[in-house]
């Protein structure tokens, strides 16, 4: 999507602190950091939250899945655990209508969310 600012960081267009990328997913820090360890996984394609999954792209977030899996044991936070947040629409708190996985690690978590 033309005005889309994570279409636009997976096209290169936008420069971002990418720590992994391949030709479906970037993988890049938030700018705006909720604990030591804060990056977001998003697919290259539009999608624009989880009401927009489908057997045509699904492919897509089971591979967002294998990159967190892979990215969690190089950064060595795999064994202690780490939140993977997904928010959908406005009561989620999405901001960003380009679907994108957050990961969350090294410090501990609290339930449930506020
Ligand atoms: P959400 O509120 O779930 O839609 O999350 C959007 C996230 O994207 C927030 O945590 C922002 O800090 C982050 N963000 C927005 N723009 C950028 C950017 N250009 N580079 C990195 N992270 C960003």
């Amino acid at each position: 999507m033309e005005d889309c600012i994570f279409c636009k960081i997976g096209k290169g267009q936008i420069s971002s602190d990418i720590i992994y990328e391949d030709d479906k997913v970037v993988a890049f820090n938030d700018v705006n950091p909720q604990a030591p360890i804060h990056f977001l996984v998003i697919p290259k394609e539009h999608i624009e939250s989880a009401n927009n999954i489908n057997n045509n792209n699904c492919h897509l977030i089971s591979h967002i899945y294998i990159v967190i899996a892979r990215l969690a044991k190089e950064l060595e936070i795999a064994e202690d655990g780490y939140r993977i947040v997904n928010n959908c629409g406005e009561f989620g708190g999405q901001t960003v209508p380009h679907i994108h996985f957050h990961v969350l690690a090294d410090r501990k978590f609290s339930w449930p969310p506020g």
